[in-house]
């Protein structure tokens, strides 16, 4: 008898203890489906920093700079809005600007100093840490989709040239003549440049209009995803490479502190860790997005370089800063909708 009251007793704990396990995993669901609702998919996209005043660019030019960018912030804040990924997002939008001859990417991207194409790109999942780059290509048709491939189905982190190649083709990828991306534009821009060779300054560095492209993305589940593509710089020479397909330099993911893609003077974002650099502000000293993106172009500023960023963090924050006259720039969020920039405030 007293066995079975103990039995009864020892039943009655255990369905009470089952109760308040199922609460609290039901207070847990709750809690995590509330967080992941809240979290309210954003992108922030960029079309290069650099020489932009309102006297060197037409009414006209702007506006269509403005409208290629709000194609690709409509792009790729649709597929977040439908709750694709920020990977995916990142990588549509970033095909839209390659596609444009408007931008420093893909078709209209710089040309080297033998008058040709060398394309750089660099994508990373802030959720897995996975990164992929290509360097120095010239067939590829959309760099930044190599790059995100690269991420997920290598084990390498970067591949150059025409085994970058080779690997787009394992990829099916789709591959074009390097007269693909050549425009009239950058032909005679580079001309330009070549003519002034004998300026004091190097004629490389003297060419101050960047037009880098780059995304960062958050989506509904919290994961911040970054890329960036680009044509590096006019006149490069050696098969110089920039800070585009560098990973912590150019592009930069982590969900724990911010996604970040660069434009710039290459070499001076390579050697500063830029993209890194916003990060490790948030990591080791606490800041939030604004203070270490503002600190981070701080300290690119006192070494001499110029370019621009733009980040993004886990908690929606975005922040644009550079140190040129300008940079074309926006983004999507459900409150804000579409925000282009182009000089700066
Ligand atoms: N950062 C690029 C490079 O140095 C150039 C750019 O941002 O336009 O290759």
């Amino acid at each position: 008898m007293r066995y079975g009251i103990y039995l009864l007793f020892v039943a009655i704990l255990m369905g009470c203890q089952q109760n308040e396990q199922q609460k609290s995993d039901q207070n847990t669901t709750k809690k995590d489906s509330l967080t992941k609702r809240e979290v309210s998919p954003r992108l922030v996209i960029h079309g290069g920093a650099g020489t932009i005043l309102r006297k060197n660019i037409s009414e006209q030019r702007r506006k269509a700079y403005e409208e290629k960018l709000s194609d690709a912030l409509r792009a790729g804040y649709s597929i977040l809005h439908e709750g694709g990924t920020s990977s995916e997002a990142v990588v549509a939008a970033i095909q839209i600007l390659e596609d444009s001859p408007l931008f420093n990417a893909g078709v209209g991207a710089v040309l080297t100093h033998d008058e040709t194409i060398s394309h750089d790109a660099s994508f990373m999942d802030g959720a897995t840490n996975q990164a992929g780059a290509v360097a120095g290509i010239q067939t590829v048709k959309h760099p930044i989709l190599a790059a995100y491939l690269v991420s997920i189905n290598s084990k390498h982190v970067l591949l150059s040239g025409e085994g970058a190649q080779q690997f787009a083709d394992e990829q099916q990828l789709e591959r074009v003549e390097p007269a693909y991306f050549i425009t009239d534009r950058r032909l005679r821009q580079l001309r330009e440049l070549q003519k002034k060779k004998h300026a004091a300054l190097d004629p490389f560095i003297k060419d101050r209009k960047y037009g880098t492209v780059g995304a960062v993305a958050l989506d509904k589940d919290g994961n911040i995803a970054a890329g960036t593509s680009t044509g590096g710089m006019t006149n490069k020479k050696y098969g110089r490479i920039g800070d585009s397909p560098i990973i912590g330099a150019g592009t930069y993911a982590n969900n724990n502190t911010c996604g970040v893609s660069s434009t710039g003077h290459g070499e001076f974002f390579i050697r500063n860790v830029i993209a890194y650099d916003v990060a490790a502000r948030m990591k080791y000293q606490q800041y939030n997005l604004k203070k270490a993106g503002d600190s981070a172009i701080a300290e690119l500023d006192k070494k001499g370089g110029t370019g621009g960023i733009i980040a993004l963090d886990t908690k929606g924050a975005i922040h644009m800063p550079f140190n040129t006259a300008g940079m074309f720039r926006g983004y999507y969020t459900d409150t804000s909708g579409i925000v282009v920039k182009v000089f700066g405030e």
